[in-house]
């Protein structure tokens, strides 16, 4: 009797034509996230098979599982041959000893002696007699014991359904960079990216000595605790110090944030050109702060050709940190370090500033230099 944990997976179903590299995809990111735990993947009808694992390590690899895009659900079980005594002696590993329970067969091989009904009806049986705590109650049970007659002459049981992160495997739609602060609203947005399928590369800008270390590892923090889910285990760092400082000396205060907003997506579209990344990402929301009313968004797209994806847009402050809260990064976003943007903030930023008078401020600098000197400070950090 072999422990095995099964995984269903979600939307690759819908990709017709496409299926094949779906899968191999998914297969490919399940095996990344297990590195380091001994284990074999098999593929079985419309789901995969993790077997001949550590089995102490059993709640590790589910946890591991539960954040990889395109797993619907998954179940811990056994895998038993099918006869009826190993399908009982499996079936009493993984049911619960009390309350109410059905049984639920699926018997893919249907030369089997017993159809599904038989065989529900025979192992509930056995099993009340074992646990005389348990009642049958086949319209609302707490606990579903399935079983599962596979056509290669074994069969699977297991109890439980564990909740995967759904979406679409990590690579098939294309990537894209996330402009990472160490905000709660960019790691909610490169999350629900990745969860499209995209591969999400990490770019951060600091503003050293002004933000300190401390900053920098709180996002080193929030990349850590993404890369379950993007898969991804590098940032890139950009100081953008110089930029501030001119900003702040040569330009009119209350564009501050603006014009260093441009600037960031000047030196990331370069960065993403140079890398092979179709757009940049952000977790900007609509109307959120000063800078992220549609003007001032629409001034940061004016300096790049990539698309800007934004996916919180539409979204309000408490749906942001519920995602947050969900991926686990909440904690880690709201501890205290300053953010480049918090740098020379000005007391009344402009809301809705003109596109003629940023480009008439941003006149007094030189730009195309700045951005290649900024660029020339990019850190790459691997985890
Ligand atoms: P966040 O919670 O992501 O910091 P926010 O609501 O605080 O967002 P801003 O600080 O105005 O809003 O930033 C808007 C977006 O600009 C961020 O979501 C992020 O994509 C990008 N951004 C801001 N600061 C940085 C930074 N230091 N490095 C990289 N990207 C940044
Ligand atoms: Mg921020």
């Amino acid at each position: 009797m072999e422990r095995v944990i099964i995984i269903r997976y979600a939307e690759i179903h819908l990709k017709g034509k496409n299926r094949g590299f779906f899968e191999h995809v998914f297969a490919n990111n399940l095996e990344r996230s297990l590195r380091g735990i001994r284990h074999e993947l098999h593929r079985t009808s419309g789901r995969w098979l993790i077997e001949k694992f550590e089995e102490t390590r059993t709640e590790e690899i589910a946890e591991r599982i539960s954040k990889v895009f395109g797993v619907h659900s998954y179940s811990v079980g056994y895998l038993i041959g099918s006869s009826m005594e190993e399908i009982f002696e499996g079936a009493k590993l993984v049911a619960p000893h009390e309350g109410t329970f059905k049984v639920e067969t699926h018997r893919a091989y249907k030369q089997y002696p017993l159809n599904s009904m038989e065989i529900s009806a025979e192992i509930g049986g056995r099993l009340i007699e074992t646990y005389p705590a348990l009642r049958v109650d086949v319209h609302s049970p707490q606990h579903t014991v399935y079983v599962d007659v596979r056509e290669n002459g074994s069969a699977l049981v297991f109890c439980a359904f564990g909740e995967g992160a759904g979406g679409m495997p990590v690579g098939t739609s294309g990537k894209g960079l996330l402009l990472i602060s160490g905000g709660i609203d960019s790691p909610v947005a490169g999350y629900m990216m990745a969860k499209r399928g995209m591969t999400v590369e990490l770019l951060h800008f600091h503003s050293y000595p002004y933000t300190n270390e401390g900053a920098k590892e709180k996002v080193v923090s929030l990349a850590k605790i993404l890369s379950p889910y993007t898969l991804v285990t590098r940032l890139t760092t950009v100081k953008v110090t110089k930029i501030q400082e001119e900003i702040h000396a040569k330009c009119a205060a209350e564009l501050n944030v603006t014009l260093l907003r441009r600037f960031m997506f000047r030196i990331a579209e370069r960065f993403a050109k140079e890398h092979g990344l179709q757009c940049l990402i952000t977790g900007e929301s609509l109307g959120q702060v000063a800078s992220q009313t549609i003007e001032g968004l629409t001034s940061s797209n004016a300096v790049v050709s990539l698309p800007v994806l934004r996916p919180l847009v539409g979204f309000d402050k408490e749906e942001i940190i519920l995602r947050s809260r969900k991926i686990g990064a909440y904690e880690t976003s709201v501890l205290p370090f300053e953010d480049c943007c918090t740098v020379f903030l000005p007391e009344h930023p402009a809301i809705r500033p003109a596109l003629s008078f940023i480009e008439e401020e941003e006149g007094k600098l030189n730009v195309q230099a700045l951005v290649e000197e900024a660029l020339a400070t990019a850190e790459k950090i691997e985890f």
